[in-house]
């Protein structure tokens, strides 16, 4: 039934633009530096007054440092004795520059169909359709199949530390039971020419994540005076390895979830099932692309203090993400890479994910996807980022993205995150509210 023909709007539906706009209200800009970021309480403690409101006992946790604020509620389900399922949002966004946007980023703007602001896919989106669902289901007292935890969390933007990595390492009882997970990035359509010459909707389904390092380099040689001749050069030393690894191209390895994605790419479209086919995918083919390899992308540079003194040491900082199972061949391409004068550390490092596309839950999901959009396909893809899946996937907890939206066929989805002009259609979120609606009613 599409919306247009559905005589009633439910609860969550009617709410749930409100929401995601009150949501974006909250500046809750994280800048990784624990000084700066702000607002994560604030929005924390409006969204468990949203879910009291409603009889909820919301439990409110600071992750580590003051105001890193977290919620979670519990909802009993029929059979207890099944696992838990863990829907998870988090509330933080990264920054914005007001004078770059055509809208206040924190306005949360409803207007030409779209909810404006930072957040609106990434993912105050998804913490919307979650509330107002977990606000429905309580004042109707429904009872879900299982047990559902819905966990609104801090600190995503910067890898979690603040956030889901550490509400799994010091408060594991929150996520008792709990043997599957759903959050961001997954659900979302995108529209792909068919070889009926029409159109065909294909929702990806997230089943994998790459890696991700931050890798420090260190070059050490001898300081001495600028004017002299001198052949043991730390930035010299340095500034090569940094250029080797940054102009390297990694192999192409086609990973299970890849060849599955291009698979049915190719069923639909007609076209061969190669990573060529991947360009052809816009927008979306920035994020797939990434996924057909590991990247090593230089992103900081220092060193010295003068002009005329050749300092002892220099640094640098690469991004790293390999591919699930690439852990040991990346490292070694990279130090082959680096020689044998430039040290490396981890600053920060965190694994990779893949599970496969299939059983009970993705059956569900798949079910949910058609019975509001017929003629779409589910498919599972890979993110070449990190969301919290990486902290719960530690539980054992079998993490999916799906955050479902039924998106404009020209809609550039991929540079809206993190983006300027970040938004998102209302006619998607209402979608995205009746398909995730079925879906906890099937899990
Ligand atoms: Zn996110």
């Amino acid at each position: 039934m599409s919306s247009e023909t559905r005589a009633v709007e439910s609860r969550a539906e009617a709410e749930v633009v409100e929401l995601v706009s009150s949501l974006i209200r909250f500046d809750t800009s994280n800048t990784g530096d624990l000084a700066t970021t702000k607002g994560e309480r604030e929005c924390a403690e409006w969204v468990a007054e949203q879910l009291a409101d409603v009889g909820y006992e919301p439990e409110y946790i600071e992750s580590g440092a003051p105001g890193r604020g977290n919620v979670f509620v519990r909802l009993p389900g029929a059979d207890s004795s099944r696992g838990a399922m863990l829907l998870h949002g988090h509330l933080d966004v990264v920054p914005a520059e007001p004078a770059d946007w055509s809208v206040h980023p924190f306005s949360g703007a409803v207007q030409d169909g779209y909810v404006w602001g930072r957040g609106a896919v990434d993912m105050k989106d998804m913490d919307g359709m979650m509330l107002a669902l977990a606000r429905q289901y309580k004042a109707e007292g429904y009872v879900p199949p299982r047990d559902l935890v819905f966990a609104f969390v801090a600190d995503e933007e910067a890898a979690g530390a603040y956030g889901a990595q550490w509400l799994v390492d010091n408060r594991p009882d929150l996520f008792d039971g709990v043997t599957e997970a759903v959050g961001e990035v997954g659900g979302f359509s995108l529209t792909v020419p068919s070889t009926d010459g029409g159109e065909k909707r294909l929702y990806l389904v997230e089943t994998a994540e790459k890696a991700l390092g931050w890798m420090r380099l260190t070059a050490t040689a001898k300081a001495g005076h600028g004017s002299f001749l001198h052949e043991d050069n730390a930035v010299t030393i340095l500034s090569e390895a940094v250029a080797r690894v940054g102009r390297h191209e990694f192999p192409l390895i086609l990973t299970d979830t890849l060849e599955q994605f291009l698979q049915a790419v190719s069923e639909e479209t007609g076209l061969p099932a190669n990573d060529e086919l991947i360009a052809k995918l816009g927008s979306i083919g920035r994020i797939v692309g990434a996924t057909v390899r590991d990247t090593a992308n230089p992103t900081m540079l220092s060193a010295g203090y003068k002009a005329n003194v050749i300092p002892q040491t220099a640094h640098a900082t690469i991004d790293c993400r390999w591919l699930p199972g690439r852990k040991d061949a990346f490292l070694a391409e990279i130090d082959r890479l680096l020689g044998p004068d430039v040290q490396r550390e981890w600053i920060a490092e965190l694994d990779d994910y893949e599970t496969s596309f299939d059983g009970h839950l993705v059956d569900a999901m798949n079910a949910a996807i058609l019975s509001e959009d017929p003629n779409a396909r589910t498919v599972p893809y890979m993110l070449s980022g990190g969301t919290d899946a990486k902290a719960f996937k530690k539980l054992g907890i079998r993490c999916f993205g799906f955050a479902p939206l039924k998106l404009p066929a020209d809609l550039d989805f991929a540079a809206l995150f993190h983006g300027v002009d970040e938004r998102v259609p209302v006619e998607a979120l209402k979608f995205g509210t009746r398909v995730l609606d079925h879906f906890l009613r099937h899990c």
